[in-house]
């Protein structure tokens, strides 16, 4: 019996923010989703096990998907 293990980054929240900001990847000017993430030691890929980093927020651009750390 072996076990998989690897990491994953998990994401969860959907707030707007207040304001608009400019993606610099497609050009959108928009109300950016701001999101919370941790990097996590998975189980079999999957299942969470250990947070091997602190909460990190960032802002998601709901034009292209492409993430901007904030903190
Ligand atoms: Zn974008």
């Amino acid at each position: 019996m072996f076990f998989i293990f690897g990491t994953r980054f998990f994401t969860w929240g959907s707030e707007r923010t207040s304001g608009q900001m400019r993606c610099q990847t497609c050009g959108a000017l928009t109300n950016f989703v701001v999101k919370k993430g941790m990097r996590f030691l998975t189980f079999f890929f999957v299942i969470p096990t250990i947070p091997l980093s602190g909460v990190r927020r960032m802002t998601q651009c709901p034009n292209c998907g492409t993430r901007y750390q904030t903190a």
